[in-house]
């Protein structure tokens, strides 16, 4: 690993790559500064917030309080602050929008979903041996869409819809496609004909998916319970079902849910499962398939519908957690094999759980754009479904007639329209799967603060038990920080600011990915 120094353009000090001429630090050459200490103060606090691409800017101070005296430990005033502000990271989920704070929400969610697959961070290690599937559950079809399709053992490269040469749909348009599409080909995910497409009960599935997540959960637990011959109720002192999912936007505007379900025992994580991984990915399938849910017509000009999960199921074994086998097949390569490695498995998650949209309010997809209106299309119907045929409301009535409509599901869509419909978490974990995303938070906060006061100290810092102590529930500390801040503003104050810290980020993170490399595969950098 001794190349580990040799990574073009990043080391561990390496310094910014700019002269004078490139930035202006308008903020700190009206102070009096000179170009190097305003650079300087700069590449410190763009460390400090992680070369976040929008800081929070803060005005204010704080001040440190031993409780047991009532005396004033220290003194923190934003104004003595390099940049005379307090600068805090965005904390954005979006790669698109802070590519740094993404790609901490991205470690966060991966040690959070690792830790549940294979022990650490306050979850016993033997948890490595309960049974543990990956599934994917998707939407149903709504009507043929442009997408890019395999090739020889290739993502892309295959033709997009080679069949129905001769058909037409009622609207007299081809229903196949014999072009090869990119991922980067706009079109990919709309539809063959936008009129035969199903928008209205596209955007409907997609804003009850959070409840049949929840009705699979339940109809999940309903089948083991009779697998097992038990009543739900038993079921609880026999196993109990843990899982972390993560929601993932398809090309055509409609989210996956992508969950790894771990069976444990009767005592919680790491006690052994009364099912296999085997049996358990059977159920799984069998509740996915099985779940329906009944939902309201939008007004009186709809239809009630049954909502399901699509056909396209994926649910895969990556632990039987049978005894004798191994905890998890590091052997095999899964780049040239079926077999998934848990690592990798958390590593695709935790990337998922920062994609958008991809609904860029500059330019969206064309199909894309249309979900959003028929969003708010239908929230309005919903918002004056009772309003009889032909009645031509009054220039200032609302339309409602019956002063309920208020209460229709689909009022709040046009709420939702910018993320198409779905009001659901992206990375969501039931409650014993593994720790929390605070707690790996505060963990970090505690660090930086440790840290900080050890190099005022001037001590290298103490690591023993160092992430226990870290995670710890409770901070036995009988200091209090007392802030007073008011928010002054959001982003860098020159253009060049936010480019430089973007610059940073994306070579900080090319050599956390190039180092991650070297090491193990899975792992997002
Ligand atoms: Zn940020
Ligand atoms: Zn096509
Ligand atoms: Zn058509
Ligand atoms: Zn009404």
């Amino acid at each position: 690993m001794t190349q580990l120094d040799t990574f073009p353009g990043f080391g561990e000090h390496a310094p910014l790559d700019v002269s004078p001429g490139t930035l202006t630090f308008a903020a700190q050459a009206a102070r009096g500064r000179t170009f190097r200490t305003a650079l300087d103060a700069f590449a410190e606090t763009a460390a400090a917030v992680g070369f976040c691409s929008h800081p929070i800017r803060l005005n204010g101070s704080s001040m440190t309080i031993d409780t047991t005296t009532g005396v004033v430990v220290s003194e923190y005033h934003g104004a003595d602050a390099p940049m005379g502000q307090l600068y805090r990271p965005c904390g954005n989920r979006r790669a698109d929008v802070c590519p740094a704070c993404s790609r901490i929400y991205a470690r966060d969610t991966f040690a959070m979903i690792r830790s549940g697959l294979l022990g650490g961070k306050t979850v016993p290690e033997t948890v490595a041996q309960n049974p543990l599937v990956f599934a994917t559950l998707t939407a149903p079809s709504f009507g043929h869409v442009h997408g890019t399709r395999p090739k020889n053992g290739h993502k892309a490269g295959g033709t997009c819809r080679p069949y129905d040469r001769t058909k037409t749909c009622p609207h007299g348009r081809s229903m196949s496609c014999m072009r090869v599409h990119t991922d980067t080909d706009p079109i990919v995910g709309s539809p063959l004909c936008w009129d035969c497409y199903d928008f209205t009960t596209a955007v409907v599935w997609q804003w009850h998916a959070p409840e049949l997540w929840r009705r699979f959960t339940i109809a999940l637990r309903r089948a083991l319970a009779s697998y097992l011959g038990l009543t739900d109720s038993q079921l609880r002192d026999v196993c109990s079902v843990q899982y972390a999912k993560v929601a993932e936007y398809q090309a055509r505007g409609l989210v996956h849910f992508h969950a790894l379900i771990r069976l444990d025992g009767p005592d919680g994580p790491g006690s052994p499962a009364p099912v296999d991984g085997t049996t358990l990915a059977g159920l799984i399938e069998q509740a996915a398939r099985g779940v329906r849910l009944d939902v309201p017509p939008v007004d009186g000009a709809d239809v009630p519908r049954v909502l399901a999960f699509g056909t396209q199921l994926d649910v895969r074994t990556v632990r039987t957690g049978l005894p004798g086998t191994a905890a998890h097949s590091d052997v095999e390569d899964a780049r040239t094999s079926d077999t998934l490695v848990p690592e990798q498995v958390a590593g695709y998650l935790a990337k998922y759980a920062t994609k958008s949209t991809n609904v860029d309010p500059a330019s969206p997809r064309p199909h894309l754009a249309r979900l959003t209106r028929e969003c708010r299309r239908l929230a309005d119907r919903a918002a004056t479904a009772c309003r009889p045929d032909g009645y031509e409301p009054e220039e200032d009535e609302d339309g409602c007639v019956c002063g309920t409509c208020i209460d229709s599901p689909y009022r709040l869509l046009a709420k939702w329209a910018h993320m198409l419909g779905f009001r659901g978490h992206f990375s969501t974990k039931s409650r014993r799967y593994s720790v929390t995303l605070g707690r790996l938070r505060a963990a970090r906060a505690r660090y930086a603060r440790l840290k900080a006061q050890a190099e005022r100290d001037g001590q290298p810092l103490d690591v023993t038990d160092l992430e226990r102590r870290l995670l710890a529930d409770d901070e036995e500390t009988t200091l209090v920080v007392q802030g007073s801040w008011t928010y002054a503003g959001t982003g860098w104050s020159t253009n060049g600011e936010k480019e430089l810290a973007e610059a940073a980020a994306a070579r900080a993170r090319e050599y956390a990915q190039w180092k991650a490399a070297q090491n193990r595969p899975g792992q997002p950098a």
